[in-house]
């Protein structure tokens, strides 16, 4: 736990977020900002900075993470439709946040390429 990391606050319930999903690892909520109708973020409740100070000891975690977002988006009915899966990652990759988190988006047509 960093005590200056608004997500680690969050992991730990800090501030009574509702969460999409939960496990011993990883919980998910609806990003405050939204950039389209279903967008919620997935965080493992572990500090890590940025995707790129993960490693194979981390992929079991991380393809955890990826389960959490396939389970929130049966919830979210965007199954069918289809959704997005983003990590930024550093400051060319628009990460603003520097605890890793997945964003799940989804409920309409996404452009690509991204901005
Ligand atoms: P990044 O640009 O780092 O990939 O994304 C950070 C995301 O976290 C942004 O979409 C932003 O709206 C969201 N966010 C930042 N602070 C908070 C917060 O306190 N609560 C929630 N739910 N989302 C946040
Ligand atoms: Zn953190």
């Amino acid at each position: 736990m960093h005590s200056d990391c608004i997500f680690c606050k969050i992991a730990t319930n800090e501030f009574d977020t509702e969460f999409l999903y939960e496990s011993d690892e990883i919980v998910a909520f609806r990003d405050l900002n939204p950039k389209a109708p279903v967008h919620v973020l997935i965080i493992p409740k572990r500090h890590i900075e940025k995707i790129s100070d993960t490693n194979e000891s981390d992929a079991l975690l991380l393809g955890k993470m990826i389960n959490a977002a396939n389970i929130i988006a049966e919830k979210e009915n965007i199954n069918d439709s289809g959704f997005r899966l983003v990590f930024n990652c550093g400051k060319d990759g628009g990460q603003e946040v520097y605890h890793i988190h997945l964003h799940l988006l989804g409920g309409r047509s996404l452009t690509w390429p991204p901005g």
